[in-house]
């Protein structure tokens, strides 16, 4: 693991860093401490004044979030961890979780006392039955240490944090349709509004983080907002980790300020594998508009990606070399949103379906007259009129890949993909 700022990922390389005794002798529990002395308001001005941005991938800012909730009522208010990470590309919190699991618990309980909860759910995806064990035990940890339960350190704050399995759905990281499926209900996305800061989980009022974003609290309780905005951009404060995979030589997690362009993190990953050079990357995700080496030196912050037409998103960078073939990469994050759509809206239903139908035809050398102008009339149609952010996610990649290798799906009328781009040379598919 290399990193320019080792805060999330210091203790990676640590031999047991996800030990209680190991996260203790490092600091760990220092900052719960240090914020159950302060009032729950100056932790959520500390928050606010740090301008963390929401992990997740749509970077709300996160005291903004915490700011929301009403005032209280005298019934319960949640906070619930977001650990359904399943974005392609997006390997950043289950690394986190598996290595450093008392930090994720140690920002849930100072998360949970700023804004005033008794019970926090970390809701992880049920595949990753070792990240889930790894979290049930440090919770356990954390209980009998004192870190969680009742009267915590003295304070007359008491919390309970229950860690929930999902099913492995991609549409349970969408955080209202988890909040059903941890209610026992088929995870579907609710409307907004109201927002869950409103009418959440038991449509109480409900915090929704992603556990990067919490997992970012310990730090910036003990560190202070000017030493958190000291690195990043003025907008984009801070640091966070980047997922790099695909054809790089040393793919993995980097762990750097907001606004490291593409070219550094390469710097520190080897470059592009030996004798290749690189032909397009994600830099948020399968989600988001693909770039091509004429944005390695964009600023990786949430305005200079917007600006040059993409998205941060959950800074996973999927990195592609002249071996790949744009259409077939397109095809299978298609095939994956067809598969995902939870069908509740019909945009994404079938729309998803229509495209994978498409692409299999473009990829397959099969193409019919009309279909990439199809293709696009799908995708305009998709946009911002699913229900959530899953369908206009399905269509960012194909309309950004449509426009900078109209020639590839052109050559998809007549010649299949394998031909063009042998699979055997791209090691990738
Ligand atoms: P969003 O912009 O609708 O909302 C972001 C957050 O801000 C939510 O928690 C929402 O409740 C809150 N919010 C927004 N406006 C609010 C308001 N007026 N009042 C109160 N709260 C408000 O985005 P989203 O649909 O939650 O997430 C989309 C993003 O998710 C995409 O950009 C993508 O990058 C990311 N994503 C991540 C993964 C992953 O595995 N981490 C998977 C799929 C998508």
């Amino acid at each position: 693991m290399t990193s320019l700022t080792p805060i999330l990922t210091r203790s990676w390389g640590d031999e047991t860093p996800w030990k209680l005794e190991s996260y203790e002798k490092a600091g760990g529990y220092e900052g719960l401490k240090k914020a159950l002395g302060q009032s729950q308001a100056d932790l959520v001005q500390l928050v606010k004044d740090s301008g963390l941005r929401g992990r997740g991938g749509a970077g709300f800012p996160t005291g903004m979030k915490w700011g929301f909730l009403p005032a209280p009522d005298g019934g319960p208010r949640y906070l619930v961890v977001n650990a359904d990470e399943s974005e392609p590309g997006t390997c950043k919190d289950i690394p986190l979780m598996m290595a450093d699991p008392h930090l994720l618990v140690e920002g849930v309980a100072i998360t949970s006392y700023a804004i005033g909860s008794h019970h926090a759910f970390i809701y992880i995806r049920g595949e990753v039955v070792h990240v889930y064990r790894r979290l049930l035990k440090a919770v356990a940890d954390a209980y009998a240490a004192g870190h969680l339960g009742k009267n915590i350190h003295g304070s007359g704050f008491d919390l309970d944090v229950t860690v929930h399995a999902g099913a492995g759905a991609y549409i349970c990281g969408e955080e209202t349709a988890l909040l059903d499926s941890l209610e026992g209900r088929r995870g579907q996305p609710r409307l907004k509004p109201p927002f869950p800061a409103v009418a959440g989980l038991y449509a109480r009022p409900t915090v929704v983080n992603n556990v990067e974003s919490i997992a970012s609290v310990p730090a910036i309780v003990r560190g202070g907002a000017d030493w958190f905005t000291s690195m990043g951009t003025e907008r984009s404060t801070g640091h966070g980790i980047f997922s790099l995979s695909g054809h790089v030589t040393r793919p993995g997690q980097y762990e750097a300020p907001l606004g490291i362009t593409l070219r550094e993190l390469l710097e520190m990953a080897g470059g592009i594998r030996e004798g290749h050079e690189l032909k397009f990357w994600t830099p948020g995700g399968s989600s988001t508009p693909i770039f091509t080496a004429e944005h390695l030196d964009v600023p990786l912050d949430y305005e200079s990606v917007g600006a040059a037409g993409s998205m941060l998103g959950t800074r996973a960078l999927q990195i592609f070399d002249e071996t790949t073939s744009v259409v077939r990469a397109v095809s299978r994050w298609t095939d994956f949103y067809a598969h995902e759509s939870c069908g509740k809206c019909t945009p994404c239903r079938e729309g998803t379906y229509w495209l994978k139908q498409i692409l299999h035809r473009l990829e397959h050398g099969k193409g019919e007259a009309g279909d990439i102008e199809k293709l696009v009339d799908i995708c305009d149609n998709i946009l911002g009129r699913a229900f959530c952010a899953l369908g206009d996610g399905a269509t960012s990649s194909i309309t950004s890949a449509v426009q900078l290798f109209r020639e590839e799906f052109e050559a998809g009328m007549t010649q299949p993909a394998s031909e063009l781009f042998p699979p055997e040379r791209s090691a990738l598919f």
